[in-house]
């Protein structure tokens, strides 16, 4: 089997993973996309600020109600001729009157903590929204320098894959697509040569059995990293 050109493919395809390996480790990549992260956490943490503020939002009105509407019963009460009372009813109504006035008390303190939530609530909110507003910056700052840097690199990315589609031409198409299979796997590179009797990639040796497989068929995939090992000679 002769897999010169396919090594040859190999050689120049380096150069191609290399330049994809600067762009992938670029830190303005990186942090273009952890601040994209950081905007898309605080949207939804916007969202759910929202539908919480609606439901404590709810409660302090309803609280409100119920305050004012026992604030009226207690106006009313006062309103009332006592003269026109009996003791048991003027019994009555100042037992009533306790019970409104400590209504009002423990709603007014609910009111109260209820508004503190609702300020917290509006707080946070705040600090989301300006958090989102940092994050989207800092984003398109750092995708932009990414982007420059792309292009410094895309002319000669592209460069040699138009001479890597040239090189294919010549390669046997099984080797070839075998190649292409692992490539997506990131692992680099895909051919290694026999060194002594253990894999070039990853130095696992290699059995009798095996080394035997491999000189009869010119190329043997390893069991432990799975590269193709072939006969360096
Ligand atoms: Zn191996």
């Amino acid at each position: 089997m002769d897999i010169k050109k396919i090594l040859e493919y190999q050689e120049k395809d380096r150069k191609v993973i290399n330049l994809e390996r600067e762009l992938d480790s670029s830190e303005d990549k990186k942090i273009y996309q952890s601040m994209q992260n950081v905007a898309k956490d605080a949207q939804a943490r916007s969202a759910s600020l929202d539908k919480t503020a609606e439901d404590v939002v709810r409660d302090y009105n309803n609280l409100k109600k119920a305050f004012e509407d026992n604030q009226k019963l207690l106006d009313n009460l006062e309103k009332k001729d006592l003269d026109s009372l009996d003791e048991k009813g003027i019994q009555d109504l100042k037992e009533l009157t306790n019970k409104i006035v400590s209504n009002l008390n423990y709603l007014e303190k609910k009111i109260m903590a209820q508004a503190d939530s609702v300020k917290k609530i509006l707080d946070e909110f705040d600090n989301t929204k300006k958090r989102y507003g940092v994050a989207k910056a800092k984003h398109s700052e750092h995708k932009q320098k990414f982007e420059v840097e792309k292009q410094k690199l895309e002319p000669e990315i592209q460069k040699l894959q138009a001479e890597l589609a040239s090189l294919e031409k010549g390669i046997d198409k099984e080797l070839l697509s075998r190649y292409k299979a692992k490539r997506t796997d990131k692992f680099f590179p895909i051919f290694v040569p026999l060194r002594g009797s253990s894999c070039g990639g990853c130095m696992m040796e290699l059995s009798v059995a095996q080394i035997e497989k491999l000189k009869k068929n010119g190329i043997l995939e390893c069991e432990n990293c799975r590269r193709y090992i072939y006969l360096d000679n």
